[in-house]
């Protein structure tokens, strides 16, 4: 081979590599920026080789669409996704979809978050506005005036502070502020905190909710009895970390992941620990402890 030619095939060879290096860098961006989870890339990646993992994150103005510390964005399709049911209503448990495996989302403020991050309750008779968006009606077996509005501070698993509701009995008030502050400080993470209205009691089931709440005017789970929810003397936290399980019924459907106890998880209620305790402290027992069935999620006053 002459000269020129061996010169021709250096060349070639030259660009081919800087060719491969462009394609690699792009695909490389491609990677880092699907890793974010639809964090809009308003800026171009500076450098492919900068570590994008222990780099800030920048707060988006939809706190939805990004992860903040440890929480990340909720899934698409969170809330969208209707179970076929049985001919009894309610649907089969599935296996947990991988993003719900370790279930840590972003709470999306649905009230203003405490400007000094520190835990502020509010209690107070119920708002016509609230008791309408709720799951009250004059068939409930709770007066509307025996109902209290409350609002207390709550750590998301985003490790942020956030502002949630509850309608609870007036009886219970006062408790209640005393163990969402015990928990606040605890910093035990609560997902969403928000009064639910008959629609969304009753509505066709997702099996992926998770919201923490008190009053809900419905009989106890398979009978015609009014659960102590109905009361307002009953709190409900974490449905998904905390599911309801008794044989083949798991609620929510979507959440088998947490009926194994012993993988100890961020938002679980467990023996002894933070939420337990809290509710302990006012006298009011678990639902996991128990012994026909479980149900992790469930503290109420009478222990029913
Ligand atoms: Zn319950």
């Amino acid at each position: 081979m002459g000269m020129v030619w061996r010169s021709r095939v250096r060349a070639v060879v030259l660009l081919l590599l800087v060719a491969c290096l462009g394609l690699a860098v792009a695909a490389c961006s491609e990677a880092s920026a699907g890793a974010r989870s639809r964090q809009p890339s308003a800026t171009p990646p500076t450098s492919a080789a900068q570590p994008t993992s222990s780099a800030p994150r920048v707060e988006s103005p939809s706190p939805a669409a990004t992860s903040v510390g440890n929480a990340t964005a909720a899934p698409p399709w969170l809330g969208t996704r209707v179970l076929p049911v049985g001919p009894d209503g309610s649907a089969k448990a599935q296996t947990t979809p991988p993003e719900l495996r370790d279930r840590s989302i972003v709470t999306v403020d649905e009230l203003p978050p405490p400007a000094d991050g520190r835990f502020h309750p509010t209690v107070r008779t119920v708002p016509a506005d609230v008791l309408a968006r709720s799951s009250w009606t004059k068939a409930c077996p709770v007066a509307a005036t025996d109902l209290r509005y409350l609002t207390v501070s709550f750590r998301g698993f985003d490790g942020l502070a956030h502002t949630g509701e509850l309608l609870v009995n007036a009886r219970a008030a006062d408790g209640l502020v005393s163990v969402f502050r015990q928990l606040f400080s605890a910093n035990f993470p609560i997902e969403r905190m928000r009064i639910s209205s008959a629609a969304e009691l009753n509505g066709p089931p997702t099996g992926d909710g998770n919201t923490t709440e008190a009053f809900a005017c419905r009989p106890v789970r398979g009978q015609k009895s009014w659960s102590q929810h109905a009361y307002g003397l009953a709190v409900d936290i974490n449905p998904f970390q905390n599911p309801y399980h008794k044989g083949q019924v798991v609620l929510p459907e979507l959440a088998t992941a947490y009926l194994d106890r012993g993988d100890a998880r961020p938002g679980m209620a467990q023996p002894n620990n933070a939420a337990v305790r809290a509710f302990a402290s006012i006298g009011w027992p678990w639902g996991g402890d128990y012994r026909s069935l479980k149900d992790y999620m469930h503290f109420s006053a009478n222990g029913g």
